[in-house]
């Protein structure tokens, strides 16, 4: 027997659109007034007050992503930050931007996709 698909839907199909960038990180010790594009912000390390990460949306739509890892020491996400020997850094895991674009961001070795 031949399992024939009712109706091909390949067609409508939602195509995600992805967009990479590279990003440079820059260590900072409070969250700055101006997120510049292409930028990763570390905001203090482990065991900070407001322990965190800043950055603008990879997709193009410019909005400002901040997320506090972490209120008063105590961890608030799951959110992991690699720093390599290197200077680059890692962010996991994916996050899920619930406003604006939608879009799904990960920061891997420097370079910031998102899906949306
Ligand atoms: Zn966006």
């Amino acid at each position: 027997m031949i399992c024939v698909p009712k109706s091909t839907e390949i067609g409508n199909r939602f195509q995600a659109k992805r967009v990479k960038s590279v990003y440079t990180p820059v260590w900072m010790d409070a969250l700055p007034h101006t997120i510049e594009p292409q930028t990763f912000y570390i905001i203090g390390k482990l065991g900070d007050p407001h322990y965190g990460v800043a950055l603008r949306c990879p997709c193009g739509c410019g909005d400002a992503i901040a997320v506090e890892f972490a209120k008063h020491g105590a961890p608030i996400t799951r959110f992991v930050l690699v720093t390599f020997q290197d200077g680059r850094v890692s962010l996991g895991p994916v996050l899920q931007k619930r406003d604006g674009c939608r879009s799904a961001i990960t920061v891997k070795l420097n370079v910031a996709e998102a899906i949306y």
